[in-house]
């Protein structure tokens, strides 16, 4: 049975198992570099936008189990100066947010809410450094699961499934893995802004907060779920604001009053999935092929013996929902020659071409009167997105038509505004 788990559903109850933590002081991150942040002024140029550099910023949400419940914290680090998102820069945050964790837990139990902690670094990185020999695993990318044991690297391509495969620490590592040193030039605390518009709710109704404190502790309880789901009047000391914040997750049944709670069990991921109802018509379809599978119909029914026919759908093998490589697609002399005439085009006139478009376009294309590509040579627009990608990389030496574009667009802002000037006199 559990091979025909789609494999999100696996990667789901991996996140799960993960997140329930069972000892005091044990905690779970998440950690990850956030898309840079791009500085914006009110009005912006297009010299302010070309070349502008986006700002670093790595995130770690920390997950702390205190005295029966689970709080978190934020830690942001964010780059003075652009730096390379390596590992010795990722391994250099994530030992300072360690090294933070008593006195987080510390931040946690005085506050008893979310908190961002942000830290503005400028990292000294040294250029003589020797460089780590790491050797690499092979198909990383398509490894979901680790484990970190004292002797090495446990493996898997989904989260348990199969035993796995093991790595020793020797085989990868030859020397320790260094980590670049963080000068921090501001710290600071900021409340979760979150919080303010859980306060308004509250005011409405007249409570304190300590009450409204056990409220947000409640709804990490998994008892908490008989409230959210029966019918039966709450109890007097419940109060009755609507529950406005509802799980986005499909068939997930849990609302929360607080926007900060629901923030809180989305990172859990503890789900309340309720079986759907089965309309009438859906119900009579399971009955009916439950009756055929039983040869219980009430009329002669001559069951098929279990030859080989339908033994494909017997059995899935192990696995089946695993991700699988891709192979690589070449593109084809005429594929390219299209593309590069269609990105040619948002050159040369600085409008750009949606690659969806010409992707859907690519479909009617016409060479002398015939269908330019048969079906097998349409490609998906993130193909072509890519292909458009290479090609930026490829042009950037040469920023001449770059130029032409520039001076048209500016020629026909000058015309709008004439344009424009006119019809207003
Ligand atoms: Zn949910």
């Amino acid at each position: 049975m559990e091979e025909s788990y789609p494999s999100i559903k696996k990667s789901r109850k991996g996140k799960t198992s993960c997140c329930e933590l069972s000892r005091e002081n044990e905690a779970f991150m998440v950690a990850d570099w956030a898309m840079k942040f791009l500085p914006r002024k009110y009005r912006e140029g297009q010299t302010d936008w070309f070349g502008k550099r986006g700002i670093n910023w790595h995130i770690t949400v920390t997950m702390l189990k205190t005295e029966g419940s689970v709080k978190f914290l934020t830690h942001v680090h964010i780059f003075e100066q652009p730096t390379p998102q390596d590992a010795a820069t990722t391994g250099a945050i994530l030992v300072d947010v360690v090294q933070n964790i008593p006195s987080v837990k510390k931040a946690i139990d005085s506050q008893q809410r979310g908190q961002y902690r942000v830290k503005v670094i400028s990292p000294v990185i040294n250029a003589d450094d020797e460089k780590v020999s790491l050797r690499s695993i092979p198909l990383i990318s398509m490894l979901h699961n680790f484990k970190f044991t004292d002797n090495g690297l446990q493996l898997w391509r989904a989260y348990d499934i199969g035993q796995g495969k093991f790595i020793s620490w020797n085989s990868i590592i030859d020397k320790k893995i260094p980590v670049i040193q963080l000068l921090f030039i501001m710290i600071g605390l900021i409340l979760s802004l979150l919080q303010w518009g859980s306060e308004v709710v509250d005011r409405e109704d007249g409570d304190d907060d300590e009450e409204d404190d056990n409220d947000d502790e409640d709804t990490q309880n998994d008892n908490y779920d008989k409230d959210t789901t029966t019918p039966e009047p709450v109890p007097k000391k419940r109060r009755t604001i609507a529950k406005v914040f509802t799980c986005p997750e499909e068939g997930c049944t849990r609302s929360f009053k607080h926007s900060s709670s629901l923030d809180k069990h989305i990172l859990l991921g503890n789900c309340n999935i309720k079986e759907e109802k089965l309309s009438l018509a859906d119900r009579t379809k399971v009955l009916y092929v439950q009756k055929l599978e039983d040869g219980n119909l009430g009329v002669s029914f001559t069951k098929q013996p279990a030859n080989n026919n339908n033994t494909a759908t017997d059995k899935l093998n192990k696995g089946w929902a695993l991700m699988v490589n891709k192979p690589k697609t070449i593109f084809t002399q005429d594929q390219k020659a299209y593309l590069y005439e269609q990105f040619m085009i948002g050159k040369t006139t600085g409008r750009k071409e949606d690659p969806s478009k010409v992707a859907e376009e690519m479909r009617y294309a016409l060479k002398n009167g015939e269908n330019r590509f048969s079906r097998s040579q349409y490609l998906t627009s993130q193909q072509v997105a890519s292909y458009f990608s290479r090609l930026v990389q490829k042009e950037k030496k040469i920023d001449e038509t770059d130029l032409i574009a520039a001076t048209a667009d500016s020629k026909c802002s000058v015309l709008k505004r004439n344009v424009l000037k006119e019809c207003s006199l």
